[in-house]
C-alpha cells in the first residue's frame, strides 16, 4: 500500500472524532441522544417535487448519461429563478452550470484557479469545504476572521496587500453558516471593488438565501453592479426544498469561471442524474408555499431556542436568516469541553465552534433542523443541566 498523497495528508485533522465517540458511547448505553448538531432539514422534500421525480424515473432518456453542464431546461430554470427572485439576468447556456450539490462545485473551483502555493481567502469560522478544496488544489487558505464586532463580515481593509496580491479566490457565504450573519448589498459592493483591485474571483456561497425570517429577504451577490464580472455564486436546492440527499446545485455568474468549472467537471463527473434535475426544476419553478411553511416552522423553533437560551442567561438576538444559532460558551468552558459536557450530562449534541476554524473557538452552533418536540425536550434538558450560565 502506498502512503496517502500529500494533498490528502495536508487536510486538517477531523475535529469531531472525540465527540462522535462520546455520542456512540451514550447511544450504546441506551441514552436517548438529541442532535442539534447537523444542518440537514428534518422535513421531507415537498410532494410535488417527489411526484415529478417519480414520473421522470420511468423515462428511458433519463437512464443515460446526463450532460455534465446540466440539461438546458435545468439551467434555464435556475436563470428564471434568478430573474424572479433577484432581478438578475443570466444566460442559461454560458452563465449557469449544474453541480452535484453546491459542495461539489465549492470544492472544485479551487482546482480551476489555484496553482500550488497560491492564496485563497477563506472566512473563519466557515464551511470547511472552502479550506479543504483550497488545500487539495495545493493552495494556502488565508483566514479572514468573522468577528461579532464586525457583524461576522470580513474586513477587506485588514487584508495585507501582499496577501491580496497573491490571492486567487475570495470565498464568502451569506446568510452565513455557522454564524447566521447576513450581508448587505453594500458589503457585496465592497467585495466587488476589492476583487477588481486585486484580480480575485469572488465565490459566494448562497446556500441559505431562502431561509430567512420576519420579512427579511437576503440578497444575491449577483445583484450588485459588476458582480458578474468578478464572481460566481453557488446555489442549491438542498436547503430551500429539503433536498440535501438529492445532490443538486449550480454555479452561476462570470462566464469564464462557469466555463472553466464545466471543463474541469467534464473530466471528473458526468453530471447530475436527470431525474434529480427534473425534480430541482419542479422545486425552482413550482409553487413556493412550502418555503414559507418551512420558514414558519424554523421561526417557531427559533423562538423556542431563543427564549430558552435567554432564560439560561445568554444575551442573544434572534438570527435573521439561516437555521443556525451561534453562541458563546459559558465561562470556564472551551467549545469542545462544553459540547462534551452537554452530551455527557444532557444527551444533547451541539457543534463545537472550533470545528469551523480557530475563530470559532469559544462558540457553539445549534441547528434548528430537528422536530419541534425534540428541540423542546433538548432545551428542557439543557435548562436542568446548566441552570443559569455566566460568561
Ligand atoms: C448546506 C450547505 C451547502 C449546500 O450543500 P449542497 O452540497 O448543495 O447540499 C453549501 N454551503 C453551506 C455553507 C452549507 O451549509
Amino acid at each position: 500500500m502506498p502512503e496517502a498523497a500529500q494533498r490528502v495528508r495536508n487536510l486538517p485533522p477531523y475535529l469531531f472524532a472525540k465527540i462522535e465517540r462520546l455520542i456512540a458511547e451514550k447511544k450504546a448505553a441506551g441514552v436517548d441522544v438529541i442532535s442539534l448538531g447537523i444542518g440537514d432539514p428534518d422535513q421531507p422534500t415537498p410532494a410535488h417535487i417527489c411526484s415529478e421525480a417519480a414520473r421522470q424515473i420511468y423515462e428511458q432518456e433519463n437512464h443515460r448519461y446526463p450532460s455534465s453542464a446540466g440539461m438546458l431546461s435545468f439551467r434555464d430554470a435556475v436563470a428564471q429563478w434568478y430573474a424572479r427572485r433577484f432581478g438578475v439576468t443570466l444566460d442559461p447556456e454560458s452563465e449557469v452550470v449544474s453541480l452535484i450539490g453546491s459542495k461539489e462545485g465549492i470544492a472544485h473551483i479551487s482546482w480551476c484557479y489555484v496553482n500550488p502555493g497560491d492564496t485563497v481567502l477563506v472566512p473563519d469560522p466557515g464551511y470547511p469545504v472552502y479550506a479543504g478544496g483550497t488545500i487539495l488544489a495545493g493552495g494556502e487558505p488565508y483566514t479572514l476572521p468573522l468577528l461579532p464586532e464586525n457583524a461576522f463580515l470580513p474586513r477587506f481593509d485588514e487584508i495585507p496587500t501582499e496577501v491580496a496580491k497573491r490571492a486567487k479566490i475570495l470565498f464568502l457565504n451569506y446568510p452565513n453558516n455557522p454564524t447566521a450573519g447576513v450581508a448587505t448589498k453594500e458589503f457585496f459592493m465592497e467585495a466587488v471593488s476589492f476583487a477588481r483591485e486585486f484580480d480575485i474571483l469572488v465565490c459566494h456561497d448562497a446556500a441559505y438565501t431562502e431561509i430567512a425570517y420576519d420579512g427579511y429577504r437576503p440578497p444575491s451577490f449577483l445583484q450588485v453592479h459588476g458582480a458578474k464580472e468578478v464572481g460566481i455564486e453557488f446555489g442549491s436546492v438542498s436547503k430551500p426544498y429539503n433536498m440535501t440527499g438529492w445532490r443538486c446545485g449550480w454555479a452561476a455568474g462570470k462566464k469564464e469561471a462557469i466555463d472553466c468549472l464545466g471543463t474541469l467537471k467534464s473530466n471528473i463527473d458526468s453530471g447530475v442524474f436527470q431525474v434529480v434535475q427534473y425534480a430541482a426544476i419542479a422545486g425552482l419553478t413550482g409553487p413556493q408555499e412550502t418555503l414559507a411553511q418551512m420558514n414558519d416552522l424554523y421561526k417557531e423553533r427559533r423562538e423556542i431556542a431563543v427564549n430558552a437560551l435567554r432564560e439560561m442567561g445568554w444575551h442573544i438576538q434572534p438570527p435573521k436568516a439561516s437555521f443556525y444559532l451561534w453562541l458563546p460558551v459559558p465561562r470556564n468552558f472551551t467549545s469542545e469541553s462544553f459540547a462534551e459536557e452537554l452530551i455527557e450530562k444532557a444527551g444533547v449534541v451541539v457543534t463545537p465552534g472550533s470545528g469551523y476554524g480557530k475563530y470559532g473557538a469559544g462558540y457553539f452552533r445549534i441547528s434548528l433542523t430537528v422536530p419541534t418536540g425534540r428541540l423542546r425536550e433538548a432545551f428542557d434538558r439543557l435548562k436542568q443541566v446548566l441552570g443559569r450560565v455566566s460568561f
